[in-house]
């Protein structure tokens, strides 16, 4: 799932303070599980932004309304109860939500609420890592199932550095070295051979050398010169 973090307060006051009426977008995805941008965050972000204190005037007038994914077209298209007179959409959403909101009701502002920070997964309740940099040629059948692009500190793919200590990562000591990760899951599966064996280079176009990237399913409305 994406992992967003809320903005410090003062650059969203700092984004929306020259508009009136301000529609606050939750999105009911992603943003919802990792506790940053559902609909009961955008109700406290509004509760928050109505203060007085954050104005040199009035504040402006906040709704607050939701989409259950706002980085999908159709669904962002049949959101209907933009408030008359609205003159900003403030978003929860990841940049790609803010993006499809953007581009659907332009020319209205849509400002970023939250930083998109990563791909994540939660193994503990309230915290979630990175585990995944959407690199578009998965190597995670000869690694064991553990990243090393996104959960390698320095994305080595040979192998650990010489500042593996005891299976942590030298960047940081309470973070697993992806390396030793890699290394004791394939020797569980009795597959520590992966190491030795010469594998293809890793294409790395399809992780965005090659300009933004985009898939077409044909069949379900995409087709071949989309
Ligand atoms: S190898 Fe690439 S696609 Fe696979 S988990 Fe890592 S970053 Fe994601
Ligand atoms: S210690 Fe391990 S995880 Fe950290 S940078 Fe070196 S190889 Fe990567």
């Amino acid at each position: 799932m994406i992992v967003g973090d809320l903005k410090p307060l003062e650059e969203i006051v700092f984004t929306i303070t020259e508009f009136r009426k301000v529609l606050i977008l939750g999105c009911g995805s992603c943003v919802t599980v990792c506790l940053s941008g559902g609909e009961r965050e955008a109700r406290e972000l509004a509760r928050e932004l109505a203060h007085i204190r954050h104005y040199k005037g009035d504040p402006p007038v906040f709704r607050v309304g939701s989409i259950l994914r706002q980085c999908e077209q159709d669904l962002v298209a049949a959101y209907q109860e933009i408030p008359p007179e609205t003159d900003a959409i403030l978003s929860l959403a990841c940049g790609a939500g803010v993006q499809t909101l953007a581009d659907a009701f332009e020319p209205l502002p849509v400002l970023p609420a939250l930083n998109t920070t990563f791909f994540g997964a939660s193994n503990e309740p309230g915290v979630w890592r990175e585990v995944c940099q959407g690199c578009g040629d998965c190597v995670l059948s000869f690694t064991g199932g553990v990243c090393p692009v996104a959960r390698c500190a320095k994305s080595l793919f040979n192998g650990p550095c010489g500042g593996s200590q005891n299976g942590s990562c030298e960047v940081d000591k309470y973070t697993p070295c992806a390396w030793a990760l890699i290394y004791y899951r394939l020797k569980k599966q009795n597959k520590l051979h992966l190491l030795d064996e010469l594998h293809f280079s890793k294409d790395w176009q399809p992780g965005g050398g090659a300009g933004p990237r985009k898939r077409v399913r044909t069949g379900i409305g995409g087709s071949a010169g989309d």
